[in-house]
């Protein structure tokens, strides 16, 4: 993904000028705290909402709350980290493949496979959809990209964050809901593939190969039409979450989404900045579909681990999987309401 050129600068100026505020008066410390309590009071308060919803909520689990495995969820980060480098082409990405297929043993699974013609030239795109069903007539798409950076393929990068974390975390949400029809729309869980810039610089034409495709195929077909949402999971699992307010999206999904968070207990990680990003949720933003991209696009001071060898396990949290599953979940259920 990619956010405006003068991100950076903004970035570092909004940081520095937090670093003077804390030097002087310790306030981005004291700030973060009142951040931390008042999200804990708002986790007590929220019981009334949860009871609320429970006595609407017609869904097979009756849990107002979703549940949400994080321990389960990290262990298929490491999982697929253990590859190694995944860029497209390589024999470790199709071992990738295989690993989130061999999860959906049993579901409907649907692979989207293609030929990309590239200025570093032609690659196999996977793009492995598993779609589960509900009750009403509309489809809800949840989608993390599952490969790495092209250009970084000779390093040791491995995207634990930027593909990894989101990859794993749908995993995990297919196992909430295998086995059960849904009281609301269907979900289709969608791994994309070809994400990331075959070469730098990032444009609309050398990205975001498998998405492109998928979009082009529903507005054909007429799937386009029925997808009531499409839910973007990307960069998820940093440690220190702060889910960004992305312009690029849909305002009344975001709106919802924060929602989600607020009735969950876990408004103070999302939108505390508004930011544009280009990602796998413009092909689908150009075609009408209501779409959203989760994404917390700080990852280290100043977004220093993005795109480097540094983008490794060690900085994500469980915890951070479990907000960003449990929020997305959340808005899945307000969305079958909507
Ligand atoms: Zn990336």
């Amino acid at each position: 993904m990619k956010a405006p050129e003068d991100m950076r600068l903004r970035l570092s100026i909004a940081v520095a000028m937090c670093f003077v505020f804390s030097l002087t008066l310790g306030a981005c410390a004291r700030a973060k705290d009142t951040a931390s309590n008042a999200e804990a009071s708002t986790s007590a308060s929220a019981a009334p909402v949860q009871t609320a919803a429970d006595s609407s909520n017609s869904s097979a689990d009756p849990t107002a709350v979703p549940s949400f495995n994080s321990a389960r969820s990290m262990q298929y980060v490491k999982e697929i980290v253990a590859f190694g480098p995944r860029p497209i082409g390589s024999i470790n990405h199709k071992k990738v493949e295989e690993y989130i297929q061999s999860h959906l043993k049993g579901d409907e699974v649907e692979d989207d496979s293609f030929t990309i013609d590239t200025s570093e030239g032609k690659f196999p795109v996977h793009n492995i959809i598993a779609k589960y069903p509900g009750t009403k007539d509309g489809i809800i798409v949840i989608a993390s990209h599952y490969d790495t950076n092209y250009p970084l393929r000779n390093t040791a990068y491995i995207g634990a964050n930027d593909g990894a974390s989101s990859s794993a975390l749908l995993l995990e949400i297919a196992n909430q809901l295998r086995g059960k029809k849904r009281a609301g729309y269907s979900v289709w869980l969608l791994w994309d593939d070809a994400e990331e810039a075959i070469k730098l610089p990032w444009t609309d034409d050398n990205s975001v190969y498998g998405v492109r495709h998928l979009a082009q195929k529903w507005q054909g077909d007429g799937t386009a039409k029925k997808i009531k949402a499409f839910l973007l999971e990307d960069m998820i699992g940093d440690a220190d979450l702060n889910i960004e307010h992305e312009q690029n999206s849909t305002p009344w999904l975001e709106d919802m989404i924060y929602q989600a968070a607020t009735r969950v207990g876990y408004q103070s990680h999302f939108f505390a900045r508004l930011i544009p990003m280009e990602d796998d949720h413009l092909p689908l933003m150009k075609l009408g579909v209501p779409s959203a991209d989760l994404i917390d696009f700080d990852y280290g001071y100043d977004n220093v681990f993005w795109h480097t060898t540094q983008d490794t396990i060690d900085k994500l949290s469980p915890k951070s999987l479990q907000i960003v599953g449990t929020v997305t979940l959340e808005t899945a259920q307000m969305l079958d309401k909507k």
